[in-house]
């Protein structure tokens, strides 16, 4: 075993520090791999202070794991002209083709995440390329049986309908695509659905009666938006009693009170700031109206993207989700995919390492076999699958957004999300070739380039009779 391999006693901040000899690394590593040591050696140690804790321990084991697969390449992937292992784009296709197959009957207690399954794997696909039309008719027959003649969708037929259920269901539909698709949702039903979930204080639950949190706001605003349903409170809305009458009352007060003391963004007022909760805190805003507008107008931004750069990791080059927590595969999208939205409003670029975080999704976030994971040690599963390549979207591409707000989708109410552009490649300290390239993906919704204008265009102006 070559001294690079060993179980290192020392903690990970010096082994950097060892490595930095340069004849060292010729030798044990080869040439082939000096470019992208020289890239850890860039990278400065996080600052650490003296005291040992539990939280400490962890972060050093996981670095410990983590670093093999910085430095060399433990699963013997072919290796792209960056030196780091390329996309397994075939190995991630099968993967996710067998999580949209049958499951074993252990999966049971997951039932009722099952929209869920079908979102992860059919967006993982696309963002490999691969065309998921196929599936089109058996997304159709599942959810016709999900959804709940009251509006939205459950699990599965006869499950109580759940808001993150029918998010997931309704992004399903997008994807597949087609009028089939588009028409098999009630959307009378959904505006009422919708309409109970809205809360005196401007919020939204996730079910009726269930918990209010920020995953409700962002995806009520999904839905009335892709699906152009009013924003009129419908007649029978509990929350008219309150002296509402749009979905829209008080909700941005409501996401701003989300912002914590850290500037990032937690589930509920009081809560602790975490990364798909702020995803989801943009992405509601930036449904709401242009993000130059609601996120300046609703947020403290400086504040926000202090937090959302002290989520990247260093020299894991990935995201985590909270303050002292680790990496993990699945915030390449939640940290990852707020950037373009945080651009959009603040007329900055460069706020974030897009380099540093392709190299944790190919260089650590490939399991062997196929299927993308939170780190490695861990199994993969469809939902880092879908959020990792998602992320690897995310750093290769530039989107801006056009404020003029140009374009023939999205004239109407919630019509925002329609204006974005893509620019192109990002092509500077780039980790990445061509054939590790991941399709676009809307910065917003997190579907395919182009679905949800095909959905919009689809029912704009067709009201809800
Ligand atoms: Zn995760």
């Amino acid at each position: 075993m070559s001294a690079a391999q060993a179980p290192s006693s020392t903690s990970p901040a010096v082994r950097l520090e060892e490595l930095s000899d340069s004849d060292f690394e010729e030798e044990i590593i080869g040439t082939a791999m000096s470019d992208h040591l020289e890239y850890l050696h860039r990278v400065a140690p996080p600052l650490r202070d003296l005291l040992e804790t539990d939280t400490s321990k962890a972060q050093d084991e996981t670095l410990e794991a983590i670093l093999p697969f910085l430095e060399g390449n433990p699963n013997e992937f072919d290796l792209n002209s960056h030196h780091l292992p390329k996309l397994q784009r075939k190995k991630h296709v099968a993967f996710l083709e067998k999580t949209l197959g049958n499951y074993p009957a252990q999966m049971a207690p997951m039932d009722a995440a099952r929209p869920w399954f079908l979102y992860w794997s059919l967006q993982g696909l696309t963002a490999l390329g691969e065309d998921v039309s196929k599936y089109q008719e058996r997304v159709i027959y599942t959810f016709a049986a999900a959804q709940h003649p009251m509006g939205g969708y459950g699990g599965g037929h006869g499950q109580l309908p759940h808001l993150a259920a029918t998010y997931a269901a309704v992004l399903s539909l997008v994807i597949v695509g087609g009028a089939e698709a588009y028409d098999s949702i009630n959307r009378k039903a959904m505006w009422h659905y919708l309409g109970n979930m809205k809360q005196a204080d401007g919020g939204f639950t996730m079910s009726p009666g269930g918990e209010e949190d920020i995953r409700g706001a962002f995806c009520a605003m999904v839905i009335l938006s892709l699906l152009d349903l009013p924003l009129e409170l419908p007649p029978d809305a509990p929350s008219r009693a309150h002296g509402h009458t749009s979905f829209m009352d008080n909700l941005g007060g409501w996401v701003s009170r989300c912002q914590n003391y850290e500037g990032g963004i937690s589930a509920a007022p009081g809560n602790e700031a975490h990364g798909a909760y702020a995803f989801c805190g943009l992405g509601c805003l930036s449904i709401m109206g242009s993000p130059t507008e609601t996120l300046n107008k609703y947020l403290d931004m400086p504040l926000l993207i202090h937090w959302l750069s002290s989520r990247q990791c260093a020299p894991e080059g990935g995201f985590s989700g909270r303050t002292n927590k680790l990496v993990d595969g699945c915030y390449s999208h939640w940290i990852g995919s707020c950037w373009a939205l945080v651009e959009a409003a603040s007329g900055k670029t460069g706020l974030w390492n897009r380099s540093a975080l392709g190299r944790y999704i190919l260089a650590a976030a490939q399991f062997k076999k196929g299927g993308l994971v939170d780190k490695p040690g861990k199994r993969p599963d469809a939902y880092h699958s879908c959020y990792n390549l998602a992320g690897l979207s995310a750093t290769q591409r530039v989107y801006t957004f056009d404020e003029a707000m140009n374009g023939n989708v999205g004239k109407g109410h919630l019509g925002a999300p329609y204006h974005w552009e893509e620019k192109g490649l990002y092509e500077e300290d780039k980790a990445w070739d061509e054939g590790d390239l991941v399709d676009r993906v809307h910065p917003v919704f997190i579907v395919p380039w182009g679905k949800a204008e095909e959905c919009r265009s689809h029912f704009e102006g067709k009201g809800v009779v």
